[in-house]
């Protein structure tokens, strides 16, 4: 059943308004900041403005962008908020560049970027009358000169922002403003500045007019990507979406009422007299959505024949009189709103609306399924098959005669098979791939007359499919001392249950894609299903929890290419079950997600 209180985000329209952005920008020498604050560190969203192409990211919050990172995203990361000195630590350890304006921060940071052993890059906000943060023209050289002998900090840049509390327009006049600041400055230094930030959304009318003036590069825009409009007009902009977030809710009350309320007036809940026009009697709706949920000013039903009434806390009145004049509605009914940027940012925040994230379909189309006839009949007896398919995850079957060459134009292969018939079958020949090798046990066992044990030194050693260094092993619960140091000792990554109990598993997977196999190389995912608990092999192995969270990062890096999956037995229907989420997983559905329904990922 869909959750009664639904926010829809389109990932491929989001994916669209960035790109054209960053496009529009581009062309004009301006590099984009993806501005994600109000998606609240919901990664998808965050993934959909990189995959747009954005050079960075950039939010307002230590946990958002904490939360970010935790989901696999390692790209350059802009602090917007001015850090205060207490949180410098906490800034310079999870973010590349801060916005700064007061010397005693950036002293702390500083500090803190040699403790960490990290160098911090810091953009100087410069006050030009919107009268929130930076500093005065006047005083920058001096905060200069002090950054300049400063360890492990490096000035990025100049910035300002305009047009969010004192509502001043980006001009091309205060843009030349801040780049008279800027010479200043290089030749004070004498060195180019890296970064001239103009400002946020409010800057791209001016890129649209092409009248930004020309040492400006870098721009911080959140707004225009989600809502698709002018910051100042509220006016789509041309060949944007602006329908990316809609908030879904149901009926619970359709009655006659009359437009008027009865009885003496005074304030209703919120505190203010309200005031209704006398149409007579209406057809009215209410719908199970309030203000706790989200910001009725930018609230507007995407069905011209609806229009808002009133709202309180949790009740949403609706005039449904023109609506019903055409067609029948009734309870359960949903009725679909578009959000403007108070009413999203709301809605990401309530825990009572359920973030529902569309993904681009044609990518999970591309996702093959591929199973020997056996299993494959199998799994048909139980519509297993059709419910992915359902998914977009195509299942196919394979004559075990025939070899499958492991990545067809960028498909995402799925193969079920018994490990070592696939591995020593498949024409794995300049693959040109990384691998994450999930299994109870090494099977390095060079001496070994069992293929099942050699698996992996036939890989490594013997037929140099992947190399060592580019290897993760992870979730080992068994494996003979000597093939573990052997292993170690040619440069593979080995991560065993006491790692996995000590760092957690979204910390091992985040290490595994940005640290042992950093880069953008696809990944060979082998997952033997002995690597979960209660398996012969592995009686401390990884949970089901453990196992989807592992599976939703690799898929979450957009990474992994191959996929096969071994030791799947199925024997009871708990089991068939959980194996579908598995594979699911792996083809980026949010299982985890799912079937809990929590509000926000991963906390
Ligand atoms: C929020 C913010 C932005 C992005 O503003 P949008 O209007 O969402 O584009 C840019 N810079 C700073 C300093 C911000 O706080």
């Amino acid at each position: 059943m869909n959750h009664p209180l639904q926010l829809k985000v389109d990932l491929s329209k989001l994916k669209h308004n960035a790109q054209r952005i960053n496009d529009m920008c581009l062309v004009q020498g301006i590099e984009v900041a993806g501005v994600v604050k109000a998606a609240c560190g919901q990664s998808l969203i965050a993934k959909a403005i990189l995959d747009g192409g954005v050079s960075m990211l950039a939010d307002s919050r230590i946990d958002n962008v904490r939360q970010l990172q935790r989901s696999g995203i390692s790209e350059k990361m802009m602090m917007l908020r001015l850090p205060s000195p207490n949180q410098a630590e906490a800034v310079a350890a999870c973010c590349d560049i801060s916005l700064n304006s007061e010397s005693d921060t950036i002293l702390s940071l500083s500090e803190a970027a040699v403790k960490l052993k990290r160098e911090h890059e810091v953009l100087l906000m410069l006050e030009l009358g919107d009268r929130r943060e930076g500093i005065l023209p006047n005083d920058l050289l001096e905060l200069v000169a002090l950054i300049q002998d400063l360890p492990n900090i490096k000035l990025a840049g100049l910035g300002t922002n305009l047009g969010c509390l004192g509502g001043i327009r980006t001009t091309t006049g205060k843009l030349s403003e801040l780049v008279r600041s800027v010479e200043q400055v290089e030749k004070y230094l004498q060195r180019p500045l890296r970064y001239i930030s103009g400002g946020n959304s409010n800057m791209l009318p001016l890129v649209l007019k092409n009248e930004v003036p020309e040492r400006i590069n870098h721009i911080r825009v959140g707004f225009s990507i989600l809502q698709g409009k002018d910051a100042y007009t509220d006016k789509p902009i041309e060949s944007l979406a602006t329908d990316i977030f809609q908030l879904e809710a149901e009926l619970i009350e359709i009655q006659n009422k009359h437009s008027l309320p009865d009885g003496e007036v005074v304030i209703d809940a919120f505190g203010a007299v309200p005031k209704f026009k006398d149409v007579g009697i209406q057809a009215r709706g209410i719908v199970g959505v309030g203000r706790i949920d989200t910001d009725l000013v930018t609230l507007s039903p995407v069905d011209k024949r609806v229009s808002v009434i009133g709202a309180s806390s949790d009740h949403l009145v609706i005039d449904l009189t023109e609506k019903m004049k055409q067609e029948k509605v009734q309870l359960s009914d949903k009725i679909t709103f578009n959000l403007g940027y108070g009413a999203l940012l709301q809605a990401m925040l309530s825990p009572y609306v359920e973030k529902h994230m569309e993904r681009d379909v044609n990518k999970a189309r591309d996702t093959l399924l591929v199973s020997d006839i056996d299993t494959l009949n199998y799994l048909k007896k139980d519509e297993w098959l059709a419910r992915l398919d359902s998914q977009h995850i195509v299942p196919t079957q394979i004559d075990s005669s025939v070899l499958l060459p492991l990545i067809t134009n960028g498909k995402k292969v799925v193969l079920i098979h018994s490990l070592p018939l696939a591995i020593l079958s498949v024409p794995f020949r300049k693959l040109e791939s990384d691998l994450v090798w999930l299994h109870s046990r090494t099977c390095f066992e060079s001496s070994s007359e069992k293929k099942q044990d050699s698996i992996l030194y036939h890989l490594l050693e013997h037929q140099h499919v992947f190399s060592a260094k580019r290897s993760c092993l992870l979730g080992i619960t068994h494996s003979p001392a000597d093939e573990e140091k052997k292993l170690s000792g040619k440069g593979a990554n080995l991560y065993t249950m006491e790692d996995v109990d000590l760092l957690g598993v979204r910390e091992i997977v985040r290490k595994v894609l940005n640290q042992d196999l950093a880069g953008d190389r696809p990944i060979t995912l082998v997952l033997d299903f002995s690597v979960l608990t209660g398996n012969e092999f592995a009686k401390g192995g990884l949970t089901y929890r453990e196992l989807c969270q592992i599976l939703e990062v690799l898929s979450n890096s957009n990474r992994v290419s191959n996929v096969i999956i071994s030791s799947m037995y199925l024997n009871s229907e708990r089991d068939l079950f959980e194996y579908r989420d598995y594979i699911r997983t792996i083809c980026g559905h949010r299982i985890l997600q799912e079937s809990e329904s929590v509000a926000v990922d991963e906390k």
